[in-house]
């Protein structure tokens, strides 16, 4: 499953920030999941409970933050919200647009101990 590895790579991280700021555990993540990410939020968080045990992260709530899809028109010169990567300018049509944001899954958070 794509949001296994996902998971996998979220705990990674999770372990190289305790090793670095020396925390003991985490209690709370707060996830960004981009819309264009196409990683869904249900199969995150059932991936997460299971990729977590003991790790720093046993246990830890699961906030996740849904960031909307964002890329930018050349012709309009404009941020326009899309809901797929390859979706066309809302406004003038064109297409592709340079993805800017909403295509990432990263860690915004943390509350440790
Ligand atoms: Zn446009």
């Amino acid at each position: 499953m794509h949001e296994m590895s996902l998971c996998e790579s979220v705990v990674e991280i999770l372990a190289e920030e305790a090793r670095r700021q020396g925390f003991q555990r985490v209690k709370t993540v707060w996830l960004e999941i981009g819309r264009l990410a196409s990683a869904d939020p249900e199969a995150i968080r059932f991936c997460f409970d299971a990729v977590t045990r003991a790790t720093v992260a046993d246990g830890a709530r699961l906030e996740i933050i849904d960031t909307p899809g964002q890329a930018w028109c050349e012709r309009c010169a404009v941020t326009v919200e899309i809901k797929q990567r390859f979706d066309a300018c809302p406004v003038c049509g064109d297409f592709p647009l340079r993805v800017i944001d909403g295509d990432a899954l990263r860690v915004k958070q943390l509350e440790v101990e």
